[in-house]
């Protein structure tokens, strides 16, 4: 089987949030049981000064857009250690930029512009370099109209119509959705703009194009599979996903214990396993009270966050709760993201406030990811919706107790600490579901009183770096859903 990967983020080459890291990971796991994956990534100035060796292809293209022929390049890398392609589409008028979406907060204004290239570069790779691609698997709305392209428009070596696409949907929130205008930018038809296929309330949207056209849809978890067709997490889009549900498929995300694995992490002071976690762990936090100027006490339980301060992670959940907290000097909070620019100033604020109880570093580091998932006691994610979520599942495997909000990919990975589940072994980490304030705070009382019993809390701690969530169950998984697809093609639109 011949899959081609098109996204726009592939760890180590471009990130933002998970996308680039199942991207940068699953293909490996692809190729060893017998999948040849390659992968199509815009060339980002991010891509290009990521440190792999990159090098000319010698393949030139041009795309017509809104009448004028835009000029592109193909650069050709792998993945670290291994042999898995990735070709890297350049145009540095869209992609040699600080970020890859936004800056402060705002959108590039030409992202519809800048993506309907890439999605028409990846039929370029095809055509030019990757005839024999038999399944293109689309992610996330930046890759969105490719599966639309594969319908409609023809090579000059392939027959594009013979090609499956499977799209996986990341987050469902982020959709592409841009003024009708620019659907003269697609270089499709007018025909194409309705309310059954890529129009969505009088607007382009990338999003509902991919799950029309696709062959097949799947997202990130079995659970946000069945939210997502409800209204609550459908963001508009639940009747589209009901009418596909024979065709929408949930694979958990894995974890890539080569990148994530305490045992092996040069990024720690120490590294630790499950046998020896409790001097590992106890060092790391020191380290990390320290680098972030906390009072170093050992037995002040450490609350620590990693996430793109968003909306969709429950911050506003945890706002009030800060206070609340810290005020009693019951915890100590270090928490690492960027985003929406309020979150910014809220969480600055809260630190100068509380200087012995909140350490805040609003920058992206992942060095800095691994240190605070390895040093926190607790590690919380109350998000109002989580497609997957991969930072619970770092944090179990560095002995770090999730509190979650029991939805979509959180709900399917960590069992709470109930009784029951506490005294037969699976409990895991702590979760609730109503979405409050108040559930968070009594959720996080509930942890800090098993926290107190030093055994029972230890062995939480040991179940959850004992689990397995790499990709070994998913990765086969994704050979079935891509068995599916091929299957399928043919029998839409
Ligand atoms: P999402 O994709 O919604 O952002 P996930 O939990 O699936 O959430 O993945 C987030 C990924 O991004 C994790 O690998 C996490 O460590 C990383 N990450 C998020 N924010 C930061 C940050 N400020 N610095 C370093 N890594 C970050």
């Amino acid at each position: 089987m011949n899959v081609l990967f098109a996204s726009a983020e592939a760890v180590p080459f471009a990130k933002t949030g998970g996308l680039g890291d199942v991207c940068g990971s699953l293909p490996r796991e692809l190729v060893a049981r017998g999948v040849r994956t390659s992968l199509v990534i815009p060339a980002f100035r991010q891509a290009l000064n990521c440190g792999q060796p990159i090098e000319p292809t010698g393949i030139e293209f041009e795309v017509p857009i809104a009448g004028q022929q835009v000029h592109g390049r193909i650069l050709k890398s792998v993945l670290p250690d291994s042999d898995v392609p990735v070709y890297l589409v350049d145009q540095p008028s869209y992609y040699d930029r600080p970020e890859l979406y936004r800056e402060a907060g705002n959108d590039y204004n030409d992202n519809c512009e800048r993506f309907v290239f890439f999605n028409r570069a990846v039929l370029e790779v095809i055509d030019q370099i990757l005839p024999d691609t038999q399944i293109v698997h689309a992610h996330d709305w930046t890759a969105g109209l490719v599966p639309v392209y594969l319908k409609t428009i023809t090579g000059h070596n392939v027959a594009f119509g013979d090609i499956a696409s499977l799209f996986t949907i990341h987050n469902l929130a982020y959709q592409g959705s841009f003024w009708h205008w620019d659907m003269e930018l697609t270089g499709l038809d007018w025909k194409y703009f309705n309310w059954q296929q890529m129009e969505f309330y009088g607007k382009l949207n990338f999003m509902k194009s991919a799950l029309v056209f696709a062959d097949a849809v799947s997202t990130v978890s079995p659970t946000y599979a069945k939210e997502i067709q409800h209204s609550e997490h459908g963001c508009g889009l639940e009747g589209v996903l009901q009418d596909r549900s024979q065709d929408l498929f949930g694979v958990l995300n894995g974890c890539d214990y080569g990148e994530w694995n305490p045992e092996a992490d040069a990024f720690l002071p120490q590294q630790f396993n499950a046998e020896n976690f409790v001097a590992g762990k106890a060092e790391c936090k020191r380290a990390l009270q320290q680098e972030l100027g906390l009072p170093q006490k050992a037995e002040t339980p450490l609350v620590v966050i990693v996430g793109r301060l968003a909306d969709q992670k429950g911050f506003d959940l945890i706002a009030p709760l800060i206070p609340q907290f810290a005020s009693r000097g019951a915890v100590q909070f270090a928490i690492l993201g960027t985003g929406e620019p309020h979150y910014h100033a809220l969480l600055s604020d809260l630190a100068s406030k509380y200087p012995d109880q909140v350490a805040v570093r609003l920058e992206f580091s992942n060095a800095l990811a691994h240190r605070f998932e390895a040093a926190g006691d607790l590690f919380l994610m109350p998000s109002r919706y989580e497609p997957c979520g991969l930072n619970q599942m770092y944090s179990l495997r560095y002995g770090t107790v999730p509190i979650v909000r029991a939805t979509g990919g959180l709900a399917d990975t960590i069992t709470d600490g109930t009784d029951h589940a506490l005294s037969n072994g699976t409990a895991n980490g702590f979760s609730f579901v109503e979405y409050t304030s108040d559930a968070l705070a009594s959720t996080i009382e509930r942890a800090l009183s098993l926290y107190r019993s030093p055994d029972a809390w230890r062995r939480l701690v040991r179940t959850g770096m004992n689990q397995d969530w790499s990709w070994r169950t998913s990765a086969q998984q994704y050979v079935h859903v891509y068995e599916e697809t091929l299957a399928r093609l043919g029998s839409m639109v």
